[in-house]
């Protein structure tokens, strides 16, 4: 165990094997609790399952991804020596796109997985685009199921070319990214130096996450936590949830919920079961608040200090990358905007510039529309009282995605707020 603690993502396409990396990850780490293996043991003895250890993990997995158990698979956690690591959102989740971009999942870091046999598809375009818009800082690129392609160097390079056009496609540094040859099934080069890629000479996979930069706790901003849901717990009485995104929340303090625009003073915070006198962001926490009702707050209100609010934003102003849209997008346009936990459906007001995407430069001033591919500068109006944070101020409440016909079609940052 280490003190240092990360949020990792594994993203990639479907079945490009980032359960099977999974599994692979607790095994190799000894992460996998005892009970597990017994549960599965003598199963796989009568069916003579060869390799049956790491075949209990991933039955394990599929079983919960079976039963749609999403707070199990979200909190897979291992250990290397410099980092504790959760696994802040797993392959299964049904939403697995959303929540990306709630704040409950938010990553540090990312493995991106992609298999050697078919290379760059379209989930891996919109998972790197999510990674790029919503600041993840380091990408470890596992080019998997390399046993499909004969360890092939050849087969290697192509991929990594691929997926280097798509960094720079979505402007993402590729000095932050590191490509490892890998095969999360085989277990060749994650825990292990592999014998069959000699022509490598990278770092493993467990190196590499051990490697990463350490994310620095956001806890000298103020506080910013959204809520997921609010309960009523007999004895206790209202008890809104969610994850500290930023600050510091002590039992005693004045807070104020926004956009529902009520407060009180914190009389209980609880995590893991257990009554704390403070939390800290990353922590998941119940807590109770004097004077809240159930009905007075919900999914989607963002609580801070009574004395430095969470901002409402009548408008904002964004920059957007539109990534898939069947047509152009014109003012007036009013899709759903996903930022932290709330949902809100907001118009997109007017269309201020159009943006280079190769340079950063203003390539057009208000112009008619934009289009799959394009960057821009909009200004956004909520059709519902929204909380929302510049990402200069507070990058963790600054980002959304768009989501309109089931698909994410754009991804943002917010640059101004002009509240009421
Ligand atoms: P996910 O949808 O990205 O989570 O993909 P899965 O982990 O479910 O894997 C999809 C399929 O690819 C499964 O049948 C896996 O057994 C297989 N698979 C995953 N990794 C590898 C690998 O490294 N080599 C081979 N040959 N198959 C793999």
């Amino acid at each position: 165990m280490s003190d240092q603690h990360q949020n990792l993502a594994i993203i990639g396409h479907v079945d490009h094997g980032k359960s099977t990396l999974v599994g692979r990850l607790l095994y190799e780490t000894g992460s996998v609790p005892e009970h597990v293996i017994e549960q599965h043991k003598e199963e796989a003895e009568e069916k003579g399952k060869g390799g049956f250890e790491f075949a209990y993990v991933m039955d394990n997995l599929a079983e919960e991804r079976e039963r749609g158990v999403t707070i199990d698979i979200a909190h897979q956690e291992f250990s290397t020596d410099a980092y504790d690591f959760t696994i802040v959102d797993c392959p299964g989740h049904r939403d697995f796109v959303k929540n990306m971009i709630t704040g409950a999942s938010q990553a540090d870091n990312a493995v991106l997985v992609v298999a050697a046999d078919d290379g760059v598809a379209p989930q891996t375009q919109e998972h790197v685009f999510l990674a790029r818009t919503l600041g993840i800082d380091e990408l470890i690129i596992g080019i998997n199921k390399m046993d499909l392609v004969d360890y092939k160097e050849s087969s290697y390079k192509e991929v990594v070319s691929e997926v280097t056009d798509l960094l720079n496609q979505v402007q993402f540094n590729t000095d932050d990214a590191e490509f490892i040859p890998i095969s999360a099934f085989e277990g060749d080069n994650i825990a292990e130096e592999s014998e069959n890629t000699d022509w490598y000479d990278g770092n493993i996979l467990l190196e590499a996450l051990n490697n990463l930069p350490a994310p620095e706790p956001p806890t000298d901003a103020p506080l910013r936590l959204p809520i997921q849901d609010v309960y009523t717990i007999s004895g206790i009485g209202t008890v809104p949830v969610g994850r500290i995104e930023t600050g510091v929340m002590n039992v005693g303090d004045n807070v104020s919920f926004q956009p529902s625009d009520v407060g009180g003073e914190v009389k209980t915070i609880e995590m893991h079961h257990e009554e704390v006198p403070k939390a800290e962001p990353g922590d998941n926490v119940g807590f109770n608040v004097r004077g809240i009702g159930k009905d007075d707050i919900r999914r989607g209100d963002v609580c801070g200090p009574a004395d430095d609010p969470p901002s409402v934003a009548e408008t904002f102003q964004a920059q957007v990358v539109v990534m898939q849209h069947p047509s152009v997008i014109t003012a007036g346009y009013t899709p759903v905007f996903h930022a932290h936990t709330a949902q809100v459906a907001c118009t997109i007001e007017s269309i201020d510039k159009k943006m280079d995407p190769s340079s950063g430069e203003v390539a057009e001033e208000n112009p008619d529309f934009i289009q799959s591919g394009d960057a821009a500068v909009v200004t956004i109006r909520p059709q519902k009282p929204l909380s929302i944070e510049p990402s200069s101020e507070i990058p963790e409440l600054g980002s959304f995605a768009i989501r309109d016909m089931g698909q994410t079609i754009a991804a943002g940052k917010v640059l101004s707020v002009d509240g009421k």
